[in-house]
Formats: C-alpha cells, sequence, structure tokens
C-alpha cells in the first residue's frame, strides 16, 4: 500500500505538488448495513451453505459478488427458493405480502430489514389504521418503496418526481401524512414537502426523520468539502440511492466535477486532469477497504496527502436478528 498522510495535511498547506485528496467521514457502511451483511455471514456459519437471499442483501456490487463466492444463492422472488429452505429478507425491507409467500412455501427466513426501515413501516400501519392518506416520498421502484408501500397499499402513494405532486388525490386534506424512503437527497425531499404543502397545507409531518442518520451524515460531509473540490468521486453501486445522491449532493453543493465508481480501476484518467483537489467518500453500502483502494490507486498518481473532513461521529450499532442474536453473543463477532 503506498504511503499517505492521513488527517494531518490542513487546507491551509497544501501539498508541494498541489494535489490533495479530501476524505469525508462519515463515508462507506452505516449500522443497518453492517447488520445485514453480518447476519448473512452469521447464517452461512450456522447453518451452511446454501443460503437464499432475496434480492441484493445490501446495494453493492463488491458484497454481494463476495457473499454469492462463499455459498449465498441471491433470488428475486421467494417463489425462487425451494420450499422449506433459508431465506434471508435484504436490509431494504419486505411487504407482508412477502412474508405471507414465504410461510405459504414453508421457507424459514431471517429478516435482515434495517431497524430503522421497519420504523417506516411501522409509521405506515400507524397513519394508515388512523385513516390517514400517506404520501411516500421515495424512489419508484426502489425495493424499499415497495416493501414500505406493501404495508399499506390502498392507503400508500408515491411520490417521487415533481409532476407526482399534482397527480396526488386525497379523500380528506386534513388527514394526510408523508412520510418518506430512508436514503433520499434530504434537500430534495424538502422541496418535495414544500411543493406538497402547497396543495395541502394541513399536510402532516412524520413523527421523526424517515431519510436515516446514515444518509444524512453522509450528505452533510460531502457538503462540507464539495466546493473545495475540483472533482468528487463517490463509491458506490449504481443500484444504490443513497450512493447517487451522494454524487447529486457533490455537485450541488460547488463540485466541479462528480463521479459513481465501484472500482478504483474504474476511474477515467481524463478525469483527473487539470485537478488538484479531489473528494472522496462512499455509499452506505460500501466496505471501507475498497475507499483504501481507491486512495492508493490515488496516491500512486500523486495524490499522495489525504485530508479526513469529519462532520459526525457516528457510534450507532444494532443487535443482529433474533435467530443468529444468541450465537453473537457467543463468538462476540462484531
Ligand atoms: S442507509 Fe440508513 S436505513 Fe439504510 S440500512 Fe443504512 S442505516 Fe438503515
Amino acid at each position: 500500500m503506498a504511503s499517505r498522510t492521513l488527517g494531518f495535511m490542513s487546507a491551509a498547506s497544501p501539498a508541494p505538488n498541489g494535489k490533495r485528496v479530501l476524505l469525508a467521514k462519515p463515508r462507506g457502511y452505516c449500522a443497518g448495513v453492517d447488520r445485514a451483511v453480518v447476519t448473512v455471514e452469521k447464517a452461512l456459519e450456522k447453518y451452511g451453505a446454501p443460503i437464499y437471499v432475496r434480492k441484493e442483501i445490501v446495494h453493492n456490487k463488491h458484497v454481494v459478488e463476495t457473499l454469492r463466492k462463499r455459498g449465498v444463492i441471491f433470488v428475486d422472488e421467494t417463489s425462487e427458493v425451494p420450499e422449506g429452505a433459508l431465506v434471508v429478507f435484504s436490509a431494504h425491507g419486505v411487504s407482508p405480502a412477502v412474508h405471507a409467500e414465504a410461510a405459504a412455501r414453508n421457507l424459514r427466513t431471517i429478516d435482515a430489514t434495517c431497524p430503522l426501515v421497519t420504523k417506516v413501516h411501522k409509521e405506515v400501519n400507524r397513519f394508515a389504521r388512523d385513516d390517514y392518506d400517506i404520501l411516500l416520498i421515495g424512489h419508484e421502484g426502489h425495493e424499499e418503496v415497495e416493501g414500505t408501500a406493501g404495508e399499506a397499499p390502498d392507503r400508500v402513494q408515491l411520490v417521487d418526481t415533481p409532476e407526482d405532486v399534482d397527480k396526488v388525490t386525497v379523500r380528506d386534506p386534513s388527514k394526510v401524512v408523508w412520510l418518506s424512503q430512508t436514503t433520499l437527497s434530504v434537500d430534495e425531499t424538502m422541496e418535495r414537502v414544500r411543493q406538497l404543502k402547497e396543495r395541502f397545507p394541513e399536510l402532516a409531518d412524520p413523527p421523526s426523520d424517515d431519510i436515516c442518520y446514515a444518509t444524512s451524515n453522509r450528505q452533510s460531509a460531502v457538503k462540507a468539502m464539495a466546493a473545495e473540490c475540483d472533482l468528487v468521486l463517490v463509491v458506490g453501486s449504481r443500484n444504490s440511492s443513497n450512493s447517487k445522491r451522494l454524487v447529486e449532493v457533490a455537485l450541488q453543493a460547488g463540485a466541479k466535477d462528480a463521479h459513481l465508481i465501484d472500482y478504483a480501476r474504474e476511474v477515467d484518467e481524463e478525469w483527473l486532469q487539470d485537478v488538484e483537489t479531489i473528494g472522496v467518500t462512499s455509499g452506505a453500502s460500501v466496505p471501507d477497504v475498497l475507499v483504501l483502494e481507491l486512495l492508493d490507486h490515488l496516491a500512486e498518481r500523486g495524490w499522495k496527502d489525504v485530508q479526513e473532513v469529519t462532520t459526525a461521529n457516528e457510534k450507532i450499532s444494532f443487535a443482529l436478528p433474533r435467530e443468529l442474536r444468541e450465537e453473537k453473543a457467543r463468538s462476540g463477532v462484531r
């Protein structure tokens, strides 16, 4: 690994060649992703391969490929899982219909849904019980949105684009609430809420933020450094909502250029032309080893000085699903 300085260079004392990396903190794995990945690893140890996982356990190519090599079979639907086999539900959550289908097929299940996604599911249930119309801000087709909306499909309407705001119809404008996907752009979501409130002034807010701490912290860290960056590189996969949002946030916050990459080898040499300051961050489903590989790649090209830009220290962790908890306590694994 090439040598580099981490956290010691100041913005006022750039490297002699003017090349520096600003490394966002927090970045990478959040508590929900860590829990989901460890859940699959522990399930493999406890029950042996093959383990079935419905959808990608987290939206990261590297993580999925690594688990596939260890004996995980990823499927799109529970109908692809042999009767009686073990299936893990991904961090993005599933609707009650998926649970029911798994039960009907006698599947053994472990639910790795992030507790912060489960929190939004519970909000949907609560507001549906109180007979509210629920406006769910989120990206059409995203697994999390499908699972959340599936809690009360006859009460939930999806609001993705500004045009969707005009299409919404509600039964009683005094009983409408907005909720959201956990991995959206904070600023864009608040803009959508503003538009919705123009139509429905009595629109109720969620009891607490649905956009999770990890999403908003990673966006804040990128915002803090973007204006100083000629280029921001976000490590993350194309199907990762929070990673894609980091690219958008970087550009909106003043970065001259920004790209999403799965691996260091995807850095286009042309992006580096006439660039001095490079911002680096990663989505919530990205193991830090991929960021370290990127830092090595950049160091080999002259960007040896790395300054960490810290905007928050995260200390959140979640207990493993019930089925694996005892195992965790015995082994002391993460
Ligand atoms: S991004 Fe947020 S909601 Fe999604 S898994 Fe991580 S902590 Fe949970």
